[in-house]
């Protein structure tokens, strides 16, 4: 075996990752033992809202819990078994059907019974969103309140006052609803402070993944997607916005010292969507090759809020904190929370894929790329839409694809013999040999 070229060193705030997740998960949980509330939505609901309700108000979201689960095998597979046996189709968002699965067999995937939320707090962007929890409703056979934004108003290029309007007065009216059904006053305060918080755990997540563009990179896919996670948790959370903080610290010095995150690093590459969640292996084994995943558009545009910066590359948008702006109201608060998410990378593509290729070959050529691995995602109608045209277009800009059929979870659509061997075509075709 050849010695390494570049340093590597384990991640110190690693640990401190795992714990702030595993703390979400129990206190959702126990919420009601300690007279808290808990609500259930997806990872891109507007979580700083229900934060005005006080700070024993715990959230669980969807995609996060149905990846969980899919990590899981076993229990993925009797949960996936038990929604078609209760006739829904197998080609539905996989994360739904798990998500389903758990509450239908009443097992929480993190121990015990599944705790079923006081409210649902969703927003809608993908066709499965609204969907989701009318289902949810229907199995748990109880009258749990449900409120879901619109946020489907088009690309941010296109944003104006009409549409942003409409995203704000839905969040107005929420805070109506919120305060009828939890028999609550609502706290303005605290919903500034989690604006703030919101803005900074994902701007610094954008600054983190713009670290990578480093060579040798810092970190590799795999070892984000431990991190990415806590801003699809919560957000808006102060624990995850300071976590955020030393991951970005912490980043910048393994950069300032040359740490590596494959210490063999000699061709980089992207991947695209949500990894099959149960084969992860797969970015280890393109270490045999001296390969690194930098990373991709939904690891870095998921929760990361991005801006063209002054000489023209992508980096962290600006939080209004940076930018001297003071929320002073609940609407500017609003206002503020609605514009920033409506820019989100992940949203624009939902609309047109030129647009996602466009910030494709963006990373591709920011982030120094070899090539790129395309997941052909069978269980994410939503962030696979126009996956073919991409395939086209970054092959048109010069750059190697290969693609994979998968599905992030639910194992039974992936092959992982066939996937290995196509990596393996692809490395030979980047010219790139096994190093051991
Ligand atoms: S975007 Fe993908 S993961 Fe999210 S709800 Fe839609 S299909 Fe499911």
């Amino acid at each position: 075996m050849r010695s390494a070229k570049y340093k590597t060193e384990p991640l110190k705030c690693w640990q401190k990752a795992k714990e702030i997740r595993e703390n979400y998960y129990k206190n959702y949980a126990k919420a009601h033992e300690k007279g808290g509330i808990r609500w259930a939505g997806g990872a891109w609901s507007f979580d700083a809202i229900p934060a005005g309700l006080g700070d024993d108000v715990y959230p669980i979201t969807s995609e996060p819990y149905g990846a969980s689960v899919a990590w899981n095998k076993e229990f993925a597979l009797e949960c996936q078994e038990a929604v078609e046996r209760a006739g829904y189709a197998r080609d539905l968002c996989s994360y739904m059907r798990n998500y389903w699965g758990s509450v239908m067999l009443n097992k929480y995937v993190f121990g015990g019974e599944f705790p079923t939320p006081d409210f649902i707090w969703q927003d809608h962007i993908c066709c499965s969103h609204a969907k989701w929890y009318q289902v949810v409703k229907d199995i748990e056979k109880k009258e749990i309140p449900f409120f879901c934004i619109d946020v489907s108003v088009g690309p941010y290029e296109q944003i104006n006052e009409h549409k942003l309007n409409y995203v704000v007065m839905q969040m107005h009216d929420g805070i109506e609803w919120l305060e009828k059904i939890a028999r609550r006053k609502y706290d303005d305060e605290k919903l500034i402070q989690a604006v703030y918080n919101h803005c900074r755990s994902t701007s610094l997540w954008a600054e983190v993944c713009a670290l990578n563009k480093m060579i040798p990179a810092p970190l590799d896919e795999k070892t984000m997607y431990s991190l990415y996670v806590l801003g699809t948790l919560q957000k808006s959370s102060k624990v995850v916005a300071d976590f955020y903080q030393e991951l970005r610290d912490e980043v910048k010095d393994r950069v300032e010292r040359g740490i590596a995150a494959v210490g063999n690093e000699r061709c980089r590459v992207m991947t695209d969507t949500q990894p099959p969640w149960a084969f992860l292996k797969i970015f280890r084994y393109l270490e045999k090759y001296g390969c690194v995943s930098v990373g991709s558009l939904y690891t870095f545009g998921l929760i990361g809020m991005w801006d063209v910066q002054e000489d023209g590359t992508w980096g962290p948008r600006r939080t209004p904190q940076e930018n001297g702006i003071e929320i002073k109201t609940r609407d500017q608060a609003l206002r503020t929370l609605a514009d920033w998410e409506l820019k989100k990378p992940e949203w624009q593509h939902f609309y047109y894929p030129h647009l996602k290729s466009e910030m494709m070959i963006r990373i591709a050529k920011e982030w120094k790329l070899n090539g790129i691995m395309l997941h052909y995602n069978r269980g994410c109608e939503g962030l696979s839409l126009g996956i073919a045209e991409n395939r086209i277009a970054l092959i048109k800009a010069g750059f190697p694809v290969m693609s994979f059929e998968g599905n992030m979870g639910d194992e039974r659509e992936f092959d992982e013999t066939r996937t290995i061997a196509r990596i393996d075509a692809f490395m030979e075709t980047l010219g790139f040999e096994r190093l051991e």
